[in-house]
């Protein structure tokens, strides 16, 4: 299948480590993970980001810069996990799967996820 392929990167640097909120921090590397994002003109998308990694001098832990509305666990963009929760609502999930270029399981954790949000969404609008 065709997939559009995007070079991008963030231009926001951290500046304090996540881990003890130092400032002494110093390049230490980079990725280029490829995030998935929404399919475009029925292609599918991944970007490659590039990923500055610090390592702090206070603490000596290492940590990645954050990508912004990116979810970093699922190296997707978060408006992909927004629109495969209502999608597998709709369609089976391997149909799903196949458009974007994730695993079936991807898409079902992401659908029950959704679920479960509307649910908790539902018990709150309740009238007591
Ligand atoms: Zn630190």
């Amino acid at each position: 299948m065709d997939a559009y392929h995007i070079a991008a990167e963030t231009q926001v640097a951290p500046t304090i480590c996540p881990h003890c909120e130092g400032a002494a921090i110093v390049g230490y590397g980079r990725r280029e993970p490829w995030i998935r994002d929404l399919p475009m003109h029925g292609k599918r998308v991944g970007l490659c980001v590039q990923t500055r990694r610090f390592r702090c001098k206070t603490c000596e832990k290492t940590f990645y810069q954050d990508l912004p509305s990116v979810d970093a666990r699922r190296f997707m963009t978060e408006r992909l996990v927004a629109w495969i929760g209502p999608a597998a609502i709709r369609r089976p999930f391997a149909h799903v799967a196949q458009e974007v270029g994730v695993s079936e399981r991807t898409v079902r954790d992401i659908f029950h996820d959704h679920v479960t949000a509307l649910e908790a969404h539902r018990q709150v609008e309740t009238p007591q």
